[in-house]
């Protein structure tokens, strides 16, 4: 039996943050996570502006990391053909990055335990023997048969929360908002220099990407939203209300033909598979799930705090593990520390998420997915200020915002200012 101030379920972004952060704050820690060290998340890998300052905040070094590849310009294709480039500030660090998640994630666990946090890796959460309330702390059964008694619980445990399902607060049958296949490619093509996002008519308003590894390979994979709705067949344009999506076999066929289009087979290049395909949920509607009950505060994909818009999920969970150990370490009862953390979260991603929804709603229509990134494409400035918007340098909802403001959040330095890690060239010449 073992008794501390928290503990942390899942050792991925969210929980990993909360530890380290936890730990920072003098708190006792232990963190329990059913799988083993370097496990592969089905990701795009793709790392925002947000969250490469969580990550230098966290301590990680991208310099130790050998997948890691710092992004200076992304090219878009809209529906139409148009390629728009979006370049993020030079010489004024990190704002886009790709780092492999079997190599992000191991390195965020020994941060964690470098903390000096309890990493138990290969123990799963059995359940609650009892989840505590104001009066009493929360027991917890771990697969190694440690009982645990916390006076906080970290619930960072993925789309498919066990926390979260054990405390009986659904929604039941939940299996996210998005539906995202990824796949390794060697490439030899433009993508192994630059970063790629393909707006498809019939994936609109998911899209499909190319992300560079430092170490050769590229993260390729596309994203739907999964909507209630009629379902459409390969290759037939959105719906003109938008409500068109992809099901199950479908989905696949446009796995199986993606690398064949010829506009994505032409930035490829001469391309072989590089390790098996997956597919996972992303959860992106933060507010529609509980974030706090009792003595358990909830966090990342647990939460569905994915952005809605492109699905990025990695720095939403970082913040909000480091905002659950903050909550705790501040003290008091556990109703004041939960609603400390809600409404932290609620302040930081509400208005953000319902922006993103209501834009993710106009990407639906190929005609204004079109009209949107043309004016993005309008001068240097406008795709400077989306390149920037779009990789979370600042919050979605900013302009509408005030009290986020602050002197120079629109010409802040990206993150790592000081370190030097491998660049994403610029090729020469424009691709076609
Ligand atoms: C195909 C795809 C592409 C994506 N691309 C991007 C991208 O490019 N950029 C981006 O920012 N986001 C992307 N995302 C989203 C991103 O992967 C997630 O938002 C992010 O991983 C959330 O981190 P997390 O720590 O909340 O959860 P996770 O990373 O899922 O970590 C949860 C942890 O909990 C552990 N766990 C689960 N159950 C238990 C249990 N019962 N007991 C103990 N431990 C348990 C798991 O082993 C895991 O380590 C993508 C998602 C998908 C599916």
């Amino acid at each position: 039996m073992t008794a501390v101030d928290v503990l942390v379920v899942g050792a991925g972004p969210a929980g990993a943050s909360a530890a380290v952060w936890a730990r920072r704050a003098g708190l006792d820690v232990v963190v329990a996570d059913r799988a083993a060290q370097g496990r592969d998340k089905c990701c795009g890998d793709g790392l925002t502006t947000l969250a490469l300052r969580e990550l230098e905040c966290l301590g990680l070094r991208p310099a130790l990391l050998d997948s890691w590849m710092q992004v200076e310009t992304a090219c878009v294709r809209a529906p139409g053909g148009r390629i728009i480039r979006l370049p993020l500030p030079g010489g004024r660090g990190q704002f886009a990055a790709v780092c492999r998640r079997t190599q992000l994630d191991s390195a965020l666990v020994d941060l964690a335990v470098a903390s000096g946090a309890d990493v138990r890796l290969g123990t799963a959460f059995a359940g609650f023997t009892d989840p505590g309330d104001s009066a009493s702390v929360a027991s917890i059964r771990l697969s190694d048969d440690d009982l645990i008694t916390a006076r906080f619980v970290v619930a960072a445990d993925g789309v498919y929360s066990a926390v979260r399902k054990a405390l009986g607060i659904g929604p039941a049958r939940y299996r996210g908002d998005w539906h995202a296949f990824r796949g390794y490619l060697r490439a030899s093509g433009e993508a192994a220099r630059r970063m790629w996002v393909w707006f498809e008519p019939d994936l609109l308003p998911g899209y499909a990407w190319s992300f560079p590894l430092g170490d050769g390979r590229v993260n390729v994979g596309f994203g739907i939203p999964r909507k209630t709705g009629q379902p459409r067949k390969t290759g037939q344009r959105s719906s003109a209300s938008g409500t068109g999506t992809l099901v199950g076999t479908e989905v696949a066929a446009v796995w199986a033909g993606l690398t064949e289009r010829p506009h994505i087979a032409g930035v490829l290049g001469p391309h072989e598979p590089d390790g098996t395909t997956r597919a996972w949920p992303i959860p992106a509607r933060l507010g529609g799930l509980s974030l706090a009950h009792g003595r358990v505060l909830i966090c990342g994909d647990a939460a569905a705090a994915a952005d809605p818009l492109t699905g990025e999920g990695i720095g939403q969970a970082i913040q909000m593990g480091r905002m659950a150990a903050s909550a705790i370490a501040r003290g008091g009862p556990p109703h004041s520390v939960a609603a400390r953390y809600v409404a932290g979260a609620q302040a930081e991603y509400a208005l953000d998420h319902r922006l993103a929804r209501g834009l993710s709603r106009i990407l639906a229509h190929e005609r204004l997915a079109e009209v949107a990134l043309g004016m993005v494409d309008a001068t240097g400035w406008t795709q400077r200020q989306f390149a920037r918007w779009m990789f979370e340098d600042y919050p979605r909802a900013a302009v509408a915002t005030p009290r986020r403001w602050n002197r120079g959040m629109t010409n802040a330095r990206g993150a790592y200012a000081s370190e030097a890690v491998a660049v994403a060239p610029v090729p020469s010449r424009s691709p076609s």
